[in-house]
């Protein structure tokens, strides 16, 4: 459920006319919702209510300060993949210790950034990776809190380039390496390992993967608590889907979710984490966009809109589904009839949908590309020199630029001359 919806024929965020806002800040610009970026979060913090736990936001799906800032305020802790993201989240007034850092390619640098700035804890992906954070916290007299995300060898059934959790994929250590890394771990001056990380996937819409996963993780546990090691924390990563299209079967709830980690690892007396992203923001955000032309094609006519892949690079990035509506509601019945989205990058990979139906629509019309508010803004480029988009947040029935667009001056500024030209 998000709060985007018709209201007296117009498309509105909250109680917001998303027309109000086009005329206030210019097509094209992303949109996002308070009250649904609060549900979602929500959904997750009750799901796992009664159990000891943190839900820290993948915040590579949606890392504006104004965002971070409203899941802080919740009471959210971040999961953050880079130095950049880290500063991030604590500009944004997160403290150090509702920060867990993943990545399978941190340097000391940013190692030594979140040592002393403070951490909750590291998700650490490979051996070298243990034995750098050892020698670097050691060289601060410190020892890092350490999870060791394990590879557990488990399809999550999902697009290929999000799939992260089958034993060829670059993520984490092999289940049956765990033994010797741990033990490794307990030797090393800088290091504590108090838990283990899992992360299997992206836009899963099934719970058995999680199942599978998790299952070996509740095993693991009981066997390195054997082994002597103090095993207190399970990190159980993002990947929750969300609909795409409306209508369709939609994944399984936070709550269904909740209630598989219970069964599959209440018992142990953990404290649980998850790293949700896509599903907190996905939902919570729109990008709206106008026509430029409408272009006669040889099969369906052409929608030229002035977004474009720099701006929402998942269609041309992974084939994904984007809903898209008008923003004045059509009429029922209304004809309707089929056209190619496209935006004005030269590239035909700049295709938002094909043969996709909608009412008939002229220039200057505007349309809304749904469930954009994850995997949107943070992918963004200026390819063909087109300035980042802006980001606005509606909170009830106001709303604010989160992200001003850059002039051309500015962009261009960036750009440094060297002193022969
Ligand atoms: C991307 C990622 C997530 C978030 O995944 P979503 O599908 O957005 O929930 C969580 N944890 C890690 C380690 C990730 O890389």
């Amino acid at each position: 459920m998000d709060h985007f919806l018709y209201n007296g024929g117009k498309l509105h965020a909250e109680d917001v006319p998303l027309s109000r806002i086009a005329e206030a800040v210019g097509t094209p610009f992303y949109c996002y919702s308070t009250a649904t970026l609060t549900r979602h979060f929500k959904l997750f913090d009750e799901a796992l209510q009664g159990m000891d736990h943190l839900v820290c936001y993948a915040m590579k799906a949606n890392s504006n300060q104004a965002v971070l800032r409203t899941l802080g305020a919740l009471g959210a802790g971040m999961d953050v993949v880079s130095g950049g993201e880290y500063a991030r989240a604590r500009a944004a007034g997160i403290p150090g210790d509702r920060i867990v850092f993943s990545g399978v390619g941190k340097t000391r640098e940013e190692m030594r950034m979140a040592l002393e700035g403070g951490i909750r804890q590291f998700n650490v992906e490979s051996e070298p990776e243990l034995e750098r954070l050892s020698a670097v916290a050691a060289s601060l007299g410190l020892s890092a809190p350490v999870a060791i995300r394990i590879n557990p060898d488990v399809d999550a059934r999902t697009h290929e380039k999000i799939a992260t959790g089958r034993k060829e994929d670059k993520f984490g250590i092999p289940i049956s390496r765990a033994h010797a890394v741990y033990a490794r771990a307990a030797s090393l001056p800088g290091v504590e390992a108090i838990g283990i990380d899992v992360h299997i996937g992206s836009q899963l819409t099934a719970l058995e993967p999680f199942e599978q996963a998790y299952g070996k993780v509740a095993d693991l546990t009981r066997q390195l608590r054997q082994d002597g090691h103090d095993i207190r924390r399970l990190d159980l990563g993002g990947g929750l889907g969300i609909p795409y299209t409306r209508g369709n079967q939609a994944p399984p709830l936070p709550s269904d979710y909740g209630a598989l980690i219970r069964r599959t690892l209440g018992d142990l007396e953990c404290e649980i984490e998850i790293e949700p992203g896509r599903l907190i923001a996905g939902n919570a955000g729109l990008l709206v966009s106008e026509v430029v032309y409408v272009k006669q094609g040889e099969g369906s006519d052409f929608l030229i809109i002035d977004a474009a892949m720099n701006d929402l690079i998942r269609p041309a990035m992974y084939g994904a589904h984007h809903d898209i509506v008008p923003l004045v509601e059509p009429e029922p019945g209304a004809p309707t009839k089929p056209y190619d989205i496209v935006g004005p990058v030269c590239e035909s990979g700049d295709t938002f949908a094909k043969g996709r139906e909608l009412p008939l629509l002229a220039e200057g019309d505007l349309l809304a590309l749904r469930s954009a508010g994850a995997y949107g803004a943070v992918m963004a480029s200026e390819y063909n020199s087109r300035p980042l988009i802006p980001e606005v947040l509606v909170n009830g029935d106001q709303f604010a630029v989160i992200r001003k667009r850059p002039s051309y001056e500015e962009m261009i500024e960036r750009d440094t001359i060297p002193h022969w030209l």
